[in-house]
C-alpha cells in the first residue's frame, strides 16, 4: 500500500489564486515541486484524509479511482480540508455506486454534510454514506483493502477550537502521524505521545518564516516541537519527518523549504510524494 500526499499546500494554495506576491511568481515560472493544491493523503485507494475543492483535480493527476474509496476521515471543517458539496456527485442520477462510503469525522462535519445533501435534494443513504462520529482517543479498526488499520484521532491545536483532529495510524507494524493544520499539539496528546514511536510523521509548517506557534507552526517551532519529540523517543533516527501545508504567506518556496529543513533531517512534502508501506525495514522517499 501506498501513502500518497494528493496536495501540500494551505487554504490559498500555491500559487494562489489571485496572488501576485514573488513566491507565487517563482512557482509559477519553476513549476513542478512548487505548484501545490490543497492538503489532502490517501492510503492506497480505499482510504482518504479530507475532501477539500482540489478533489478533481487530484483524481486526475494520480489516476484516484474514487469510486474505490470506503473511508473517508476529515481533520476539520476548514474549506481547504471539507468541500462537502463533493458529495453530491455520488446521488443516483450522477453516477451508479456499489460501494458505501464511510465517513469518520466530527459531529459539525456530518451535521453539515447531511446539510448540505439536504439542500440539494439528498440525503446519506441515497448518497451511500454511512457517518460514523469521530471520538477523541478512540481507535477504529478498519478494513484496508483486506488489511487491518487503526486510525486514532487526537486533538490538535487549531480552529474551530476543540473541533480539529489529527490523527495516528497503524498499519502492519507501521505507525503514522497525520499531523498537519496544527500548533503545538494541546497537552492530552503530548500525554498520549508518551511511550509512542511513529515511523513517519507529516507536520505542519504553514507559516514558514512568520513565526506562528498556535493553530499552525512556523519553521521555528516545527523543529522545536520535533526536537522534543526526539528527545521522547517518540520520533528517533528511522522516523521519516516530513514537513508539509505550506502557505505563500510563509514567504518560502521549495528550495528555501529544502535548505532550512534539509540540515535538521526533516523532508519538506510536495504534491504527488508517495511512500511505500509493502516492505519491510525503515520507510524510504
Ligand atoms: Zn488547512
Ligand atoms: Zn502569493
Ligand atoms: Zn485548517
Amino acid at each position: 500500500m501506498k501513502f500518497l500526499f494528493c496536495g501540500s499546500g494551505a487554504s490559498e494554495g500555491i500559487p494562489a489564486l489571485f496572488c501576485s506576491c514573488e513566491i507565487c511568481g517563482k512557482a509559477r515560472s519553476r513549476g513542478g515541486k512548487e505548484m501545490r493544491s490543497r492538503t489532502a493523503y490517501q492510503f492506497g485507494e480505499s482510504v482518504r484524509i479530507d475532501f477539500g475543492p482540489d478533489l478533481f483535480g487530484q483524481q486526475n493527476r494520480y489516476g484516484l479511482r474514487l469510486d474505490r474509496l470506503e473511508h473517508l476521515f476529515i481533520t476539520h471543517s476548514h474549506k481547504d480540508h471539507f468541500t462537502p458539496l463533493n458529495f453530491i456527485y455520488r446521488r443516483p442520477q450522477y453516477v451508479p455506486l456499489e460501494k458505501t462510503l464511510y465517513l469518520h469525522a466530527g459531529e459539525d462535519i456530518i451535521e453539515q454534510t447531511e446539510k448540505v445533501l439536504k439542500e440539494n435534494g439528498s440525503d446519506f443513504a441515497e448518497c451511500l454514506i454511512t457517518p460514523v462520529e469521530s471520538v477523541f482517543f478512540r481507535s477504529e479498526e478498519i478494513d484496508a483493502e483486506g488489511e487491518k488499520m487503526t486510525v486514532t484521532p487526537l486533538p490538535s491545536d487549531h480552529l474551530p477550537a476543540g473541533k480539529t483532529r489529527i490523527y495516528e495510524i497503524a498499519y502492519r507494524e507501521k505507525r503514522v502521524l497525520v499531523g498537519t493544520d496544527s500548533g503545538i499539539y494541546p497537552n492530552e496528546t503530548w500525554n498520549y505521545f508518551k511511550g509512542r514511536h511513529y515511523d513517519l510523521a507529516v507536520m505542519d509548517a504553514t507559516s514558514g518564516i512568520l513565526g506562528l506557534r498556535q493553530v499552525h507552526m512556523g519553521r521555528e517551532c516545527l523543529v522545536e516541537t520535533v526536537k522534543r519529540l526526539r528527545q521522547m523517543g517518540v520520533y528517533d533516527d528511522c522516523t521519516l519527518v516530513i514537513a508539509n501545508h505550506f502557505s505563500h504567506n510563509g514567504k518560502m518556496n521549495h528550495d528555501d523549504l529544502e535548505a532550512y529543513y534539509g540540515p535538521r533531517n526533516i523532508h519538506v512534502g510536495f504534491d504527488g510524494l508517495e511512500i511505500d508501506f509493502s516492505g519491510h525495514g525503515r520507510l524510504v522517499l
